[in-house]
């Protein structure tokens, strides 16, 4: 499989270009120059099969011919090491729960299949790969995570000091073994701004093997649609019409499902649940697509106000607006509604949503009729988000084993300043 740049259609590469590159020489980002489609016999077998055997299904059609099938097994088995559970939560409503990796958020799918793609490749080419990556917390702590003790890699987080929350730098900090943490005196810009210097350095490069985990890799998204299928394989509710509603920031999530739906997945509807940052949801309504500074939220995950994966919903569409509104709709609800939402589920349902899941859940209300079944993605713990969800629910709740755990390790952490000259030679070195 061949994939272009969504800027230039003409610009084409191979499958391990595409993911070491991450991002197009153009700027643009890379897709899959067709969508393959899962045979009938895929989806009739859909119930009785197993996560990883699903996750290997809808990988083979991109991967084969340039991963062979014993690697591409290990990759989708490395991912797949945790479930992504449709838990009902009353009525016709159910929540896919996709925090059950090690950083209890969504991100640990696309930060483990990617890393263990890179991981094949370093191996291919007997050479180690360094990620560098710049976070302002979720990013490290998933790829940190994903990459832990894979062979052939290494990762270097670098992140602002004083400026991620204890539970974040503990995910990332407490690991040693082949993940090192930067601790960088200055702000998230200035740890972008060093990667970026990193990437552009001649020296560094030849020294080095050198690549991102950004999160508009093509890898991060594939297996991203891996849990709609699992969605559909445990509902077992096939005669209805399924709605899938997403809480959104930069739409990888979301293009991940129309993905599915394009593979033949039967979604009957997608919702695109935004907070108050609505870019994608006006230009649903309206065509217009009109970015801008993002608002700050309690969602603050989906607090993008240039949405990186929308290129991609066009293209999947061929720039087909029409088609496009029918199959995705937009809605967006206030941090009052998303707090109303936690504390009337969690007091009517005893159910704990967290306030990205909560927009999930409020996409729905519009979208369900007698003949559906509505699934909104919770796209992390709550417990990531105690302090607002106590707030809102009014009651304590419990850090999940696997956080306490990393709360009780001691951190480890190189401080530095942020000019580049220190971070160069330590790279040199490394
Ligand atoms: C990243 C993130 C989102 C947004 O996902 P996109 O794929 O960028 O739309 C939503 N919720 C949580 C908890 C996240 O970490």
């Amino acid at each position: 499989m061949k994939y272009y740049s969504t800027s230039n259609r003409k610009l084409e590469v191979g499958l391990r270009e595409a993911v070491i590159q991450g991002l197009a020489p153009d700027g643009g980002l890379f897709m899959p120059e067709q969508i393959p489609v899962l045979p009938d016999s895929f989806f009739a077998s859909l119930p009785q099969l197993s996560f990883q055997e699903i996750g290997y299904e809808v990988a083979y059609l991109f991967l084969k011919g340039d991963v062979p099938d014993a690697a591409l097994h290990r990759m989708v088995n490395h991912t797949l090491q945790f479930d992504a559970p449709p838990v009902h939560v009353h009525d016709q409503i159910h929540s896919l729960e996709l925090f059950h990796g090690p950083t209890l958020a969504f991100k640990d799918f696309g930060a483990r299949f990617l890393s263990g793609l890179l991981g094949y490749f370093a191996q291919q080419q007997d050479r180690e790969i360094t990620i560098l990556v710049a976070t302002s917390g979720d990013t490290g702590s998933a790829v940190a995570n994903g990459f832990y003790n894979v062979p052939g890699t290494r990762v270097v987080v670098l992140y602002p000091s004083g400026k991620v929350s204890e539970i974040q730098e503990k995910q990332f900090t407490t690991l040693g073994g082949n993940i090192t943490a930067l601790e960088i005196d200055g702000t998230f810009d200035d740890c972008q701004r060093l990667v970026k210097q990193a990437f552009g350095d001649t020296e560094l490069k030849q020294k080095l093997f050198l690549t991102s985990a950004n999160s508009i890799n093509i890898a991060r998204l594939l297996p991203q649609s891996f849990y709609y299928f699992r969605a559909f394989a445990q509902l077992k509710t096939p005669y209805k019409q399924v709605v899938f509603s997403v809480p959104s920031g930069n739409f990888g999530n979301l293009t991940a499902g129309l993905l599915a739906k394009q593979m033949g997945l039967p979604i009957h509807q997608m919702i695109a649940a935004t907070n108050s940052n609505d870019i994608v949801p006006n230009y649903l309504e309206s065509g217009i697509f009109s970015p801008r500074a993002s608002q700050a939220t309690i969602s603050n995950a989906m607090d993008v106000g240039n949405p990186s994966n929308f290129v991609r919903m066009q293209q999947l569409y061929q720039d087909d607006y029409e088609r496009l509104t029918v199959d995705v709709k937009g809605c967006r609800f206030s941090d009052d509604q998303t707090r109303e939402a936690m504390q009337k589920v969690y007091r009517n349902h005893r159910y704990l949503m967290d306030p990205h899941g909560a927009i999930g859940y409020l996409g729905l209300q519009n979208y369900l009729s007698e003949e559906s079944v509505g699934v909104f993605l919770e796209t992390a713990h709550p417990a990531k988000f105690k302090e607002v969800v106590e707030e809102s629910v009014n009651d304590t709740i419990e850090l999940p084993d696997r956080l306490h755990e990393f709360m009780s390790r001691e951190k480890r952490s190189i401080q530095m300043n942020a000019g580049f000259e220190l971070l160069k030679d330590f790279l040199m070195e490394f």
